[in-house]
């Protein structure tokens, strides 16, 4: 489905089976993406986990991309890219996932469906959203929250540090 040419931003976390390629991997195939086009990407974050759930550190990143596809296709192709690195759904939530890929922003939409929340609904409160996408899109306006650079981040909360 082809319409206009949408600036969406993805944020991108994975603390199984060596994480960090697991991200690097994503982000290469997020540059596939059909009638997308990768314009930036951040570095790697590794952040502790929250949620009270034992398991390993996250690594964490953002990307942008341009694309042609709908909010819906455009979720449909990060699923696709989850299932392809073996994430199974029915696991605990918060915890350990292989890959997670969130639709943070879709230019300027405010969807609110059962399968699909846009703008993504913990960007101001997770650090390791915050901090990849501030790092690509320091003047990003989030639709219903207001400029990036306007929400206080916690750096504290989890622990987070920028690695590559
Ligand atoms: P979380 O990312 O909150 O830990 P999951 O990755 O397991 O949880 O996502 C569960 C569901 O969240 C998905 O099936 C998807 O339909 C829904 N969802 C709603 N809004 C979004 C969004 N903006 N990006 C990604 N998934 C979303
Ligand atoms: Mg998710």
């Amino acid at each position: 489905m082809d319409g206009n040419i949408v600036s969406a931003f993805i944020g991108i976390g994975s603390n199984l089976g060596y994480p960090s390629r697991q991200v690097e991997a994503a982000i290469d195939r997020l540059s596939e993406l059909r009638g997308s086009r990768l314009l930036a990407r951040s570095s790697l974050y590794r952040s502790t986990p929250f949620g009270g759930v034992e398991q390993p550190d996250f690594i964490n990143a953002a990307v942008h991309l341009e694309t042609t596809l709908s909010p819906h296709d455009l979720l449909d192709g990060l699923q696709h890219v989850e299932r392809a690195h073996g994430r199974e759904r029915d696991g605990q939530r918060w915890g350990p996932r292989v890959l997670d890929l969130d639709l943070l922003v879709y230019g300027d939409s405010r969807i609110s469906e059962p399968g699909l929340e846009v703008p993504h609904p913990g960007i101001a409160e997770r650090n390791f959203v915050l901090l990849p996408l501030s790092e690509i899109a320091p003047d990003l306006d989030i639709p219903g929250l207001g400029p990036l650079s306007s929400i206080e981040v916690n750096y504290r909360e989890p622990q987070i540090e920028r690695i590559a």
